[in-house]
């Protein structure tokens, strides 16, 4: 096992199931990502304003609830994700 030197690491092992992964379509840049590595970021945009309402096309306010799914860099991009975390601390022992 080579050890990396890098603050992070990527460890996914696709390579068995490679190809049967899903792909979906980043919302923000439309870059075909697979899924594991896709976020899930909402659109945390409400209109609350009852005269906006009116006028707001329906559709549009749909839209603006629902949920994305974005590539690493335009999460990283549009701070869904915080840079420099990892959670998969089982990974970081030396
Ligand atoms: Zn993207």
């Amino acid at each position: 096992m080579p050890v990396s030197t890098a603050p992070y690491k990527r460890e996914y092992l696709h390579t068995k199931r490679r190809g049967r992964e899903a792909t979906i379509i980043c919302g923000i840049c439309g870059k075909k990502v697979p899924r594991w590595k896709t976020f899930e970021a909402r659109k945390g945009f409400r209109i609350t304003d009852p005269t906006i309402l009116q006028q707001v096309d329906k559709r549009l306010l749909h839209l603006n609830q629902e949920q994305l799914k974005v590539c690493p860099s335009c999460a990283r991009f549009h701070h869904i994700v915080k840079r420099g975390k990892s959670v998969r601390k089982k990974h970081m022992k030396i």
